[in-house]
């Protein structure tokens, strides 16, 4: 048994000031005030300083830690990620990739989930193969030119199978639909996300009784189309604020480059409280900060000067749409912990609650990570 004390609880809506949470084996058994709360004689004491304790991060779409891809060193890149606070991670592989290298990075990302700081891998971000390759970087290398070949993506779908919980897809792809139907064939519950797309609002909403529930980094890589000169016109972006249904996955870096602070505000919004979700998508491409972007520490950009992705994790994601919007600690863990686990439908991970997985972060005040406990076993922070 373990006991931290000395926390303020972060909940949904609430905090509970000198809190105390009891946590047997992996899971949480109880929480509550001091006064509610008898810390059992024997158990070990963790003192959380007056510190905040609130569910650990969620990364949902990241490529990287720690300058380590997760395809290639997903060891080294959660062991980084986890000493952020990251307790539930969703790697992304990278859409240039061909068939053969999809395929190897889904098998070795299987493997690494299964043993050390590993675990906290806990599925696939499959963000691509069909997305539109006008709106990413790396464009001339895209593989998938093709069209939508049932037997290019078919053993990319038994491969991959429930382990992948989201399905990145741009709705303006020819023959978009044979690809859905197949991959809910496998998963009838799976997640779709339009990401790197340039289609019409009823391109994305048409998809929405089929499982387009998110919007891959919203606001970034995607068209407008405008119809008339000097007239906007109306597309991705537009779709994902108009639709109750569509999350929205921010990329919140110090400068507001990805996203505008004004913009941010704007889609919160828009979108409220339960439907944003902060994510780092962090990359290792290591181009060169082309000029414009002086200063600019916490974002990736390519070989050609274009972004591509952060250096971010979640704790400096957490702080940024603080400094940037005056988000409360409440709704940072909405954001970066509640609502992309209820996005997945994980119901144990993501808050703080009795028999939820003991997935615990206490952060200060400023959101600065001071430990770190994974399946109720602490770990050492930077
Ligand atoms: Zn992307």
């Amino acid at each position: 048994m373990k006991a931290i004390v000395n926390a303020n609880i972060v909940l949904y809506n609430s905090i509970i000031f000198d809190g105390v949470i009891l946590i047997e084996n992996d899971r949480i058994i109880d929480f509550g005030e001091k006064s509610n709360i008898k810390v059992p004689s024997g158990a070990v004491v963790i003192n959380a300083k007056g510190n905040y304790a609130a569910p650990g991060f969620i990364d949902l779409h990241t490529h990287s830690s720690g300058g380590k891809w997760f395809f290639e060193e997903p060891e080294a890149a959660s062991a980084y990620i986890l000493k952020h606070g990251v307790t539930s991670v969703f790697p992304a592989l990278y859409y240039n990739m061909d068939q053969a290298e999809f395929l190897k990075g889904i098998r070795d990302l299987k493997a690494a989930s299964k043993q050390g700081a590993g675990r906290i891998i806990e599925g696939i971000y499959m963000e691509g193969p069909y997305l539109n390759p006008k709106y990413g970087c790396d464009a001339a290398n895209y593989k998938w030119n093709e069209g939508v070949l049932k037997e290019k993506y078919q053993p990319l779908i038994d491969e991959v199978g429930e382990f992948a919980k989201v399905w990145c897809i741009a709705p303006e792809v020819e023959n978009i639909e044979n690809f859905v139907d197949d991959v809910r064939v496998m998963d009838p519950n799976a997640v779709f996300s339009v990401a790197h797309s340039e289609a019409t609002p009823y391109q994305v909403l048409d998809l929405v009784p089929k499982g387009l529930k998110l919007a891959t980094h919203h606001t970034n890589a995607t068209g407008d189309l405008p119809k008339y000169p000097e007239c906007r016109g109306v597309c991705v972006d537009e779709a994902v604020n108009y639709s109750d249904d569509i999350y929205a996955e921010l990329i919140v870096d110090s400068k507001g480059i990805h996203v505008d602070p004004f913009m941010l505000k704007l889609v919160l919004k828009i979108k409220g409280k339960d439907k944003v979700i902060l994510i780092s998508d962090a990359c290792v491409f290591d181009g060169p900060i082309p000029p414009g972007y002086d200063g600019v520490t916490d974002i990736n950009f390519d070989f050609d000067g274009q972004i591509a992705g952060s250096k971010l994790t979640m704790d400096v994601a957490c702080q940024n749409m603080m400094k940037h919007t005056g988000s409360g600690i409440c709704d940072l863990f909405k954001f970066a912990a509640y609502n992309p686990a209820k996005l997945l439908n994980i119901s144990d991970i993501g808050s703080i609650g009795v028999g939820n997985r003991a997935n615990i972060v206490i952060v200060d005040d400023k959101i600065n990570v001071k430990q770190v406990m994974l399946n109720g076993e602490l770990v050492k922070v930077l």
